[in-house]
């Protein structure tokens, strides 16, 4: 059982337009994409961008997005009466946690694992 950010490496057999699971980027796939696992959890594929620049890139991209999702929900609050204020702030800070606890254990990855690489050598038959 592990609970790591671990890669899988995948043909891409008609997927059309993926978005990336950390910088929400869309993006076509190549003839192979890496899916990323949150332990046996998959989350989505990774796009190229993230996989080249790293673990740290990409967590410092999540950071940038939670602050602008943050900025938006503050401006938000001009237009929006208080109760819907309140129900969006909600609802956001939902998201934003999420993105923030992610970036949070992206970034303490030195760089992107295999999934499997570390543990039993399992023949494939
Ligand atoms: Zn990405």
């Amino acid at each position: 059982m592990s609970h790591e950010l671990a890669l899988e490496f995948l043909p891409s057999i008609n997927l059309g337009q993926l978005c990336c699971p950390l910088c929400a980027t869309l993006f076509e796939p190549w003839s192979t994409v890496a899916l990323l696992d949150d332990g046996d959890v998959p989350m989505g594929y990774l796009c190229e961008r993230c996989f080249m620049t790293g673990p740290h890139a990409a967590a410092q991209t999540m950071r940038e997005r939670t602050l602008d999702l943050r900025g938006f929900v503050l401006r938000a609050r001009t237009n929006l009466t208080q109760p819907a204020w309140l129900k969006l702030l909600l609802a956001m800070q939902e998201r934003i946690d999420h993105w923030d606890l992610l970036a949070d254990r992206v970034d303490q990855l030195s760089w992107w694992q295999l999934k499997g690489s570390d543990s039993d050598h399992g023949s494939a038959a």
